[in-house]
């Protein structure tokens, strides 16, 4: 089994501590600082020995080198990005399989909010780590590719099965959920998850993970219909301030 840990770090991003209990083998996703990660770790026993990057900005990588010196760790990261991500130890691209114990996770590419951003999909534990691109209501900005190809991103994660448990990377959803009802006035669906979101953010609580089958429901980008919607809204989130 995967024990999953939600590290809250910095002003707003999620780090994903993945731990198996087979393997006793322990990977984090996207370790933008090292200090409460190995803090998490140390707390429940475990031993870091890999560090899994979505992309090369500083929020998901900031604490890559402290977390090696301290722990080992190898660093597998997006061969697209190998020369942003100097700590990296291992490349991955698309259709590669990284591994924790007997639990693998594909590589799937998905370019837009950086140039050769990817994902990691535990198929059989219907888990994906979506980093920047896929959020609660929401999808990453486009820093360094096109809304045509975040429009195939989102093609791509909606054929998943809905159960699939999405981790993304930062606490936008309030943010996210306020422009996804100016975008979807008459959806229901996400009126009654901001109810619910609104009140988890008053408690000081976290909305993520999320999955598929929410996204697909309630979330503007995942349900563009042709990229040229999806670039549309892309703008309008950008300039919106609700
Ligand atoms: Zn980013
Ligand atoms: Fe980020």
């Amino acid at each position: 089994m995967l024990e999953i840990v939600r590290i809250p770090v910095l002003s707003d991003n999620y780090v994903w501590l993945v731990h198996d209990t087979v393997s006793d083998e322990t990977m984090v996703v996207d370790p933008g600082e090292a200090a409460p990660v190995l803090a998490a770790a140390e707390a429940r026993g475990w031993t870091i020995s890999a560090i899994w990057n979505t992309h090369w900005h500083p929020d998901h990588t900031g604490g890559n080198a402290e977390v090696k010196a301290a722990t080992g760790a190898r660093v597998i990261a997006p061969a697209a990005e190998a020369a942003k991500i100097p700590t990296a130890d291992t490349l991955v691209g698309e259709g590669d399989v990284v591994r924790l114990g007997d639990h693998a996770a594909s590589v799937l590419e998905v370019p837009g909010h950086t140039a050769g951003h990817i994902a990691f999909h535990f198929a059989e534990d219907r888990v994906i780590f979506t980093g920047d691109t896929l959020f609660a209501m929401g999808s990453g900005r486009l820093f360094e590719g096109t809304a045509e190809q975040m429009f195939g991103n989102m093609a791509r994660l909606k054929q998943l099965p809905p159960e699939t448990t999405v981790y993304c990377a930062h606490e936008y959803t309030q943010s996210n959920g306020r422009y996804a009802r100016v975008a979807e006035p008459d959806n229901q669906a996400i009126a009654e998850r901001m109810a619910d979101v609104d009140r988890a953010r008053a408690a000081g609580e976290a909305t993520v993970p999320t999955s598929i089958g929410l996204e697909l429901a309630t979330n503007p980008f995942l349900r563009a219909e042709t990229a040229e919607i999806l670039a549309a809204r892309r703008a309008a989130k950008d300039a919106f301030r609700g």
